[in-house]
């Protein structure tokens, strides 16, 4: 299974050279090495790449990937060159587009969790921990942690469930100064956005980071926050008034073409062989609609 319904072909632009597609991002690199990462309207559910696309989606991620690494540059630096397309590049690329530091990422994907929900709430039912780290009793779907908790996952390959892993793991493959220094970052960055997003309306329940290595000009190795930051795609938004701890939460991403798909209405077996189908236009609307709702809240910007 490829995880893909139709997989894009990369577009040809002069001087950029086609390095990867991913689910969501299409990187290309430019002729001085550096990274030209262009989000794509794709969205992914169920560990399939959708064959519709969602309007403005790719924009509304690179645009608050933006914002927050201002928001968080006193806290970490990041890969960013810059916010814009490089010169030759097509219309279609305005606003999705960020040219960046090319690093060597470490290959842990690494999760902040401050509320408990998801697979945590799965093994906290029956452990009493969340990926081994010892919980208090009486949490419920929801529940605020008492502090928030590094949960570092490996990344899996399209069409497989990433996996968490231990602390220890962590150190073991990427070393004990990168391990302690990916959790205290991830630590730090998460309760720097908990905050700012909380002010706004909005519970930041969990989060996942990517970090990347580059050799400074003094030989030095640095580690720069990379990829995407706090979208609606690598974190759970929850609006702030519906919190209730002890049911599943609304919340500001795929949940709706989640919802769609695990109903009748989709006639899509998940667990089946069959690809998932397009969504209806309503559908697409809609998460459009929340995607752009969950931009305008957390920067206070009116999407245009
Ligand atoms: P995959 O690429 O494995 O399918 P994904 O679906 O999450 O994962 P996207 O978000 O679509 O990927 O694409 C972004 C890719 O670019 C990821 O593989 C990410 O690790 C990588 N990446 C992000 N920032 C950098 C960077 N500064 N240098 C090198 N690679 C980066
Ligand atoms: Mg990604």
């Amino acid at each position: 299974m490829t995880g893909f319904v139709d997989k894009p072909e990369p577009v040809q632009v002069p001087g950029l050279v086609h390095v990867h597609t991913g689910k969501v991002r299409d990187l290309y690199r430019n002729e001085a090495g550096d990274l030209v990462v262009v989000a794509s309207d794709r969205l992914s559910a169920y560990d399939w790449v959708l064959p519709t696309e969602i309007p403005d989606k790719g924009r509304v991620l690179t645009q608050l990937s933006l914002w927050w690494f201002d928001q968080l540059a006193d806290l970490v630096p990041n890969h960013v060159i810059a916010g814009e397309p490089p010169p030759g590049a097509p219309a279609e690329w305005e606003g999705r587009t960020m040219i960046c530091r090319s690093l060597r990422m470490v290959p842990v994907e690494c999760v902040a969790r401050g509320y408990l929900t998801g697979s945590g709430l799965a093994e906290y039912e029956a452990s009493r921990t969340v990926c081994g780290l010892a919980l208090p009793e009486g949490l419920v779907d929801g529940s605020e942690l008492p502090a928030p908790i590094f949960t570092p996952a490996t990344k899996a390959e399209v069409g497989e469930h990433d996996e968490n892993v231990p602390y220890e793991e962590v150190a073991r493959r990427v070393g004990a100064d990168t391990a302690a220094e990916l959790r205290q970052l991830t630590l730090a960055v998460y309760s720097r956005g908990r905050d700012i997003a909380r002010e706004r309306g909005i519970i930041l329940a969990d989060t996942k980071f990517e970090f990347g290595h580059e050799t400074a000009d003094d030989g030095e190795e640095r580690l720069l926050l990379a990829d995407e930051v706090l979208t609606p795609d690598s974190s759970r938004f929850w609006p702030a008034d519906q919190w209730e701890p002890g049911r599943p939460q609304p919340s500001f991403d795929k949940q709706i073409v989640r919802d769609w798909l695990t109903s009748p209405a989709s006639g899509w077996d998940r667990h089946g062989e069959q690809p998932p189908p397009e969504l209806p236009a309503e559908v697409v609307e809609r998460t459009r609609a929340r995607y752009i709702e969950a931009y305008e809240m957390l920067t206070g910007v009116r999407w245009s």
